[in-house]
């Protein structure tokens, strides 16, 4: 039995413990926030390459440099790979040579640690902005456009919210641009003007590239001229999804991504500096640990929407109804499944950063912590196989949370 906020619950595996709140400005007793942070990422590496952005939580880029043993380049390449999580990898070294060098050397032998929810929106936000989800309004997969009350798919932004009015923080992009940096990214044509890049990655030279092939050339190249370059794969979230993170079409996934990584470091610039990171990792879902929302009566009553994902989602009250009590009910049916939170306990706990007033009505009243393999699932809005992905993300496991910081100097 562990304690988590006053909390009980069992693990299974140690990958399924639940990780204290990472508070984003001081190291928690894991070693994890501050600079071991997503968030930290690129205001550390501005700085390595000799101009440092500062963001609204991290005020002193030149110490999150330091603390994240980088050292100063003129070109720097940062590499996102979406889902693939420090535990990942580390259980499957053995089909990345290039990863598995990386990981046995000093400081890349530790997890850094994502945001909650640790999902690809909110994620990019962070990554992007330098801040975290409380600042920049992208706070999971779907959340209520508080106009309308209709919920947002939000890497497509649906439902009429509007990326640059949702996320108003700077970019770091943006920010190293306008002070006359060389700011490239190398990413699939069908990302260049999306939602998620106007929110979260604007402020670059777009550089599309129709192939993994052709993107990694277009890195290579970029590194050749002083600045930064970001690349991002998004293929091992995409596999993971399908058929599991450990199955073989992902392992197939996961050694190609190994081999793009090592042409990378063979074919940059020399003194080229490559951090590679990850939004989040990944857990294996169990269909015996299914909870369908709709089924039940305790849980759908009073609930106008149900937003976020299936390891964390946000409850939208209706009209009248207290947050408390769906509160109650959502604790007495899950019992130890998952930690329940109401919006004003998960903003003072930190969790999302400090929160803006803007951004508070995104949230939802009540907030749903999967715990162990627990997915919670609403078949009344998602689609059959959007509620039985064999393998998911979002919660606050040492799984999900934990990301890999690598860092390679050629
Ligand atoms: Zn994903």
């Amino acid at each position: 039995m562990n304690e988590f906020m006053g909390f009980s619950y069992e693990n299974d595996s140690q990958l399924l413990h639940m990780q204290d709140i990472v508070h984003y400005n001081e190291l928690n007793n894991q070693g994890r926030g501050a600079a071991r942070h997503l968030s930290a990422v690129l205001p550390a590496i501005s700085s390595a390459i000799g101009t440092p952005i500062s963001t609204a939580i991290h005020d002193n880029p030149e110490q999150l440099q330091h603390d994240l043993g980088l050292p100063n380049v003129t070109s720097a390449i940062v590499v996102l790979i979406d889902g693939l999580g420090y535990w990942n990898v580390v259980e499957r070294k053995g089909h990345a040579p290039y990863l598995r060098n990386l990981l046995s050397r000093n400081n890349n032998d530790r997890p850094i640690s994502t945001c909650f929810p640790s999902t690809t929106v909110a994620a990019m936000g962070v990554f992007g902005t330098g801040t975290c989800p409380g600042l920049t309004g992208m706070t999971g997969y779907s959340q209520i456009n508080p106009a309308t009350r209709e919920l947002s798919q939000m890497i497509k932004f649906t439902g009429g919210l509007v990326p640059e009015d949702v996320q108003t923080q700077p970019t770091i992009f943006e920010k190293l641009s306008e002070q006359g940096v060389r700011v490239t990214t190398c990413g699939m044509p069908q990302f260049k003007k999306s939602a998620l890049t106007r929110a979260a990655l604007r402020g670059t030279l777009y550089i599309s590239g129709n192939t993994a092939a052709h993107r990694l050339e277009a890195a290579i190249k970029a590194s050749h001229m002083p600045g930064l370059t970001y690349l991002y794969i998004r293929d091992a979230d995409k596999m993971g999804h399908q058929y599991g993170w450990d199955d073989e079409h992902w392992i197939g996934v996961f050694e190609n991504i190994d081999s793009q990584l090592r042409t990378l470091a063979s074919r940059c610039a020399p003194g080229t500096l490559i951090v590679i990171t990850a939004d989040h990792g990944m857990i294996n879902s169990n269909p015996s640990t299914r909870i369908d929302i709709s089924e039940d009566e305790s849980l759908i009553q009073g609930v106008e929407q149900v937003g976020g994902e299936p390891r964390a989602v946000a409850l939208y009250a209706c009209e009248g109804e207290n947050p408390n009590d769906i509160a109650e009910r959502w604790k007495a049916r899950l019992g130890n499944r998952a930690l329940i939170m109401t919006r004003d306990d998960a903003v003072d706990s930190g969790i999302y950063g400090p929160v803006s007033d803007e951004v508070k009505p995104y949230l939802g009243d009540v907030i749903a912590i999967a715990c162990d393999d627990t997915t919670l699932i609403d078949s009344r809005t998602q689609s059959d196989q959007a509620t039985r992905l064999p393998s998911v993300h979002g919660s606050l496991t040492k799984a999900e949370l934990d990301i890999p910081f690598f860092v390679d100097v050629l």
